[in-house]
């Protein structure tokens, strides 16, 4: 990898023997091993002992879980706070391993959409509740960074599975709890303004 970062710093017209470049491919290396460990990540093991079988059916929610993430278009963050919520049938997960499940997905190149897809999805399949929400809202540096003329790079996309896509007041109660700062895309409605492939 150290080898095509000194190529990159060359054609961006940068000398990769000065100074102050002389170390970035050993640091762009191991950041960006960082940023996509996800791909290596065991979700099992990231769940290992954490799940419990409970009596208790009420709405659990964790909301403005902190994530970062990589634009699989452009290689730049998109960043923002994610918001899971599920009803338990017969188990729960313990609360700290909710932001672990986004990191696992958050760390690797992602597109908004299916990031929130693949976090609801490892929810319904692991716990088995009666239903899963997610909710994340980002900013999209491809697109404020590049200056992009869209109305908003702030972007929200949700995933409602089970009884938050069956029952509208399940839905609005999760919604009303996590207070929005902008409106969620309707469950059927395709989502949205995040990064697009098109330029
Ligand atoms: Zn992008």
């Amino acid at each position: 990898m150290q080898e095509l970062i000194r190529k990159l710093l060359a054609e961006m017209g940068e000398d990769p023997t000065r100074e102050g470049l002389l170390n970035t491919p050993n640091r762009v290396e191991k950041a960006y091993r960082f940023l996509t460990s996800g791909y290596h990540t065991d979700i099992d093991q990231v769940l290992n002992n954490a799940l419990f079988t409970v009596d208790y059916s009420e709405m659990v929610i964790v909301k403005d879980v902190d994530f970062y993430s990589l634009c699989e278009h452009h290689l730049l963050p998109f960043f923002g706070k994610c918001h899971v919520a599920y009803i338990p049938s017969t188990k729960v997960i313990g609360l700290s391993k909710i932001p672990r499940v986004v990191d696992v997905f958050a760390r690797r190149l992602q597109v908004q959409e299916r990031l929130t897809n693949q976090i609801a999805d490892t929810i319904r399949e692991k716990v088995r509740p009666l239903g899963v929400a997610v909710v994340m809202e980002a900013t999209h540096l491809c697109m404020s960074m590049r200056g992009v003329e869209k109305q908003n790079s702030f972007a929200v996309t949700s995933a409602m599975l089970g009884a938050f896509r069956d029952s509208a007041r399940t839905r609005m109660e999760f919604l009303e709890l996590i207070k929005l700062r902008s409106a969620v895309p309707g469950v059927r409605e395709a989502p949205s303004y995040a990064c697009v492939a098109d330029d």
